[in-house]
């Protein structure tokens, strides 16, 4: 009796797990070069440089379900597409922190990885904490404390506990775009030799295309009356600021999980507004308006001498999928109309 009892335990654990592990055996068509992209951009670049030859290639976008990439988490079907990629591309900053892991336990020794920060090398930027930003602490909640950064630098020294890491959003640049284009080009050319002079013709094209809206921020923001922006969110453009000499001030840094600003930090950036006669309060595609309560652009709006701005929302593809009917090209167009209406 308890030997057969046993057995149908085993029987019955078989059944059980045999889903699980139908679900990690890559379903992926192995003639096809498979390339897996952690973000929405990425995936562009990639499908732009390849083309007609898409037939060839199996590509997958990670994030793909709308998750902001700050809560995105792999799955079991989605570490066994990683370990079993031709070329994975990640961010390398702290919201793709679990690939360490994922790459460990990788089965393919010929697999090409892009990091784009490590791409970037020296022209990655540190997280920076801007004058008037709620700073992020970690405490428990019983200490509902919460500060404004006003003394910037002698803050973060003499603390030292808020950890200063790399600007992940490294994709709002357009500059930085070209160099992940030519990254992305030479794995692909190193995958397959055969194709690779077009994929380079594809790849200059779209060099092209992007050199062509990076002149169009320049020409307008070298002219433009004002240069200030306020962020009545999180703060990920920190890149596309410091390519075309922007100032800014933000509620939070990039990164940030907070969603409540103190009263400084609404009055600090109310009074910017005051102060330089700004018309716009921008925010993120990501914050979305729960009910009746204001957001944070909104409560800025309400504490400002005139009320009278408009807020508009510029998007940092941070939770653009493949069925958005986005392209990068596309949002950075019309996030130039928007910083138009902001500087004007
Ligand atoms: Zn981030």
């Amino acid at each position: 009796m308890k030997h057969n009892f046993l057995c149908s335990m085993v029987v019955c654990m078989c059944l059980l797990l045999s889903p699980l592990w139908a679900g990690c055996t890559p379903s992926s068509d192995t003639n096809k070069t498979s390339i897996v992209c952690t973000i929405y951009p990425e995936y562009d670049w990639v499908t732009n440089i390849i083309g007609e030859k898409q037939e060839n290639f199996d590509i997958t976008l990670l994030c793909d379900n709308g998750t902001d990439m700050h809560s995105y988490q792999p799955s079991f079907a989605d570490i066994a597409k990683i370990t079993n990629a031709d070329l994975f591309i990640y961010v390398g900053g702290e919201s793709d922190n679990w690939v360490k892991k994922a790459l460990k336990n990788s089965t393919n020794p010929k697999m090409q990885i892009i990091n784009l920060l490590d791409v970037l090398g020296e022209k990655a930027k540190k997280e920076e904490i801007q004058e008037g930003m709620q700073v992020e602490h970690e405490h428990s909640d019983e200490e509902q404390h919460s500060e404004t950064e006003i003394d910037a630098e002698h803050h973060s020294e003499a603390e030292g506990e808020t950890e200063i890491e790399y600007d992940e959003h490294v994709w709002l640049s357009l500059k930085n775009a070209k160099t992940f284009v030519s990254a992305i080009l030479a794995a692909l050319t190193q995958l397959d030799e055969t194709n690779a002079s077009i994929y380079q013709t594809k790849a200059q094209n779209y060099i092209q295309q992007l050199d062509t809206l990076d002149k169009q921020y320049s020409v307008f923001t070298s002219t433009a009356s004002k240069n200030t922006l306020i962020f009545g969110d999180r703060f990920p453009f920190r890149y596309l600021i410091e390519d075309y000499n922007l100032k800014y001030y933000a509620a939070f840094s990039g990164c940030s999980s907070e969603t409540e600003a103190s009263f400084d930090t609404i009055w600090y950036l109310a009074n910017k507004i005051n102060e330089l006669n700004i018309q716009v309060i921008l925010q993120l595609e990501t914050t979305i308006k729960q009910g009746n309560k204001m957001t944070i652009a909104e409560t800025i709006k309400e504490n400002t001498k005139y009320k009278d701005q408009k807020i508009l929302t510029i998007d940092s593809m941070q939770n653009t999928t493949t069925s958005s009917n986005k392209t990068y090209l596309s949002v950075m167009a019309s996030n130039l109309n928007i910083i138009k209406q902001a500087l004007n």
